[in-house]
């Protein structure tokens, strides 16, 4: 029973495929190392692994079956016959994403009757205290913070939270398991004295990747560590915050673009959004990094040529203005290069020296680093691969052309597929072959609304590529998730500050 296991270490023992440790024997293995540090309980995905880990040690097992759905993204647990599998695999509690995502996908009712017919423990993996309400009214045993800042209502969320722990301790009746971006055991004993029940930590004790990351992300910072603000200036919204050079973020917000405002107006708003992040930063900053769309001159810091978006903001002298208020070096760079350094500084391309970053949501945008330089051409206007003709005599695009590549993969796109995913893979596909073919990166990167979370959508990148691209086995080219998810325009903001 997980009752035994009060004020003790639960070690998340999991690999996804691609992943070098992906086998049920490397979980095993894990496991025995947890087991033998003192860890008094696995938790870990998926009936072969759970039998292999049973078969090598005598802990507890939480167990979950993680699994694509018809949305494009993982979901713990989603039926009660994965239950079934687990429990007979020898998990003696199962967990299921009880998220608000999770409860549409019935997970409230499906949490009932798994409890009932298997007569185990079943554990509510949650990202927000109203989860947690709904879960413990539905007969969940334990609440886990797991979810947290990894849904879409709490992307402010980058760090582990105790203060959250602790809200949840005192406004519910059942147990409280802390898990999520639990790093360091500082941090799990801060967990215990919140008041929960136990810690679970995964990726910080199993997955080597995601710790030589750390080290790699740590050591390409400043000798000094120091504190820079960004400002992502987009045409809806405008994301601000306060990042340290080590990829800590401090502390971020977003709020409206006024985008119909005049230039001196929007100058004034960047102003006031850099003052806030100060302020809230708590801490002296050194820099400040503006990232906006459009044609960007980074050696004047003014912007050549804005988008339709924000009809008033071509010539703004983005630099000269703010540093004149705030006594601070002010750099501005196109948002589509912004995302690309950071990436490489604190994200998915860390220790690449050559790699590109696409972005793909309400258009596609692109940054390309070869050598560790980031490419801008004679006019700061190199990578626009959005405007790859990928159909000639296609539809029309805003830069006048027809056929653009951007206009066949982004959101408007995607509805005009009636949702079909595969379509606009298959465009995103040959636009990645054609990056490949120009500049041959050791990684491609995909960000933006539309890649987040999107599993399926790399699923289908990955299967297409090799038929695209010329020598793609021998190159070994990784294409990977943007590692900075929904915060990724505040981050590439900050890293052009960073760049300096
Ligand atoms: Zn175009």
């Amino acid at each position: 029973m997980i009752r035994g296991l009060k004020g003790q270490l639960i070690v998340s023992c999991q690999a996804v495929e691609k992943e070098p440790f992906f086998s049920p024997d490397s979980m095993a293995r894990f496991a025995r190392a947890a087991r033998d540090g003192g860890a008094a309980g696995i938790r870990a995905n998926s009936p072969e692994d759970i039998r292999a880990i049973r078969n090598a040690v005598g802990l507890p097992v939480i167990g979950i079956q993680k699994r694509m759905m018809d949305d494009g993204r993982i979901l713990i647990t989603p039926t009660v016959e994965d239950a079934a599998a687990l429990v007979q695999a020898g998990a003696i509690a199962i967990a299921v994403d009880c998220t608000r995502r999770g409860q549409r996908y019935g997970a409230l009712e499906r949490l009932a009757r798994i409890k009932k017919k298997f007569e185990v423990e079943v554990l509510a993996d949650i990202a927000t205290e109203d989860e947690a309400v709904y879960a413990e009214a539905a007969g969940a045993d334990y609440i886990l913070t797991t979810m947290r800042g990894f849904t879409v209502d709490t992307t402010h969320v980058r760090r582990f939270e105790p203060e959250f722990v602790a809200r949840l301790v005192r406004r519910l009746g059942t147990p409280v398991i802390a898990e999520g971006r639990i790093h360091s055991p500082e941090q799990a004993r801060t967990a215990l004295e919140a008041g929960a029940f136990a810690v679970v930590v995964g990726g910080a004790i199993t997955k080597p990747k995601e710790i030589t990351q750390r080290f790699v992300t740590s050591m390409r910072g400043d000798a000094k560590p120091r504190t820079v603000v960004g400002v992502d200036l987009g045409g809806t919204n405008t994301k601000a915050g306060a990042v340290r050079s080590n990829g800590e973020l401090v502390q971020a917000f977003a709020v409206p673009t006024p985008a119909r405002a005049t230039q001196l107006d929007l100058l004034d708003h960047l102003e006031k959004q850099v003052r806030r992040a100060m302020e809230a930063a708590g801490e002296p900053v050194s820099a400040v990094g503006i990232a906006t769309a459009g044609w960007v001159d980074p050696a004047t810091g003014t912007v050549v040529h804005a988008t339709g978006n924000l009809p008033f903001w071509t010539g703004a002298p983005i630099a000269a203005a703010l540093q004149q208020v705030l006594r601070l070096p002010v750099y501005v760079e196109n948002d589509a290069n912004a995302f690309a350094l950071a990436e490489g500084r604190f994200g998915a391309a860390a220790g690449a020296s050559s790699y590109v970053g696409l972005t793909v949501g309400t258009g596609l945008g692109a940054g390309v680093v070869m050598e560790r330089r980031l490419l801008r051409g004679a006019h700061h206007l190199a990578n626009a691969l959005g405007h790859m003709v990928v159909e000639p005599d296609g539809l029309p695009c805003t830069c006048g052309q027809k056929g653009c590549l951007e206009v066949y993969v982004n959101s408007a796109a995607l509805a005009r597929y009636e949702g079909s995913l595969e379509k606009l893979a298959e465009y995103l596909a040959r636009g990645c072959a054609a990056v490949v073919h120009a500049y041959d990166p050791s990684v491609l990167v995909i960000g933006g609304g539309l890649a987040v979370n999107n599993e399926r959508l790399f699923e289908l990148l990955r299967e297409r590529l090799p038929e695209l691209v010329f020598a793609w086995e021998r190159r070994g080219t990784k294409v990977m998730a943007s590692g900075l998810g929904y915060e990724a325009g505040v981050m590439g903001a900050a890293a052009v500050a960073l760049e300096g």
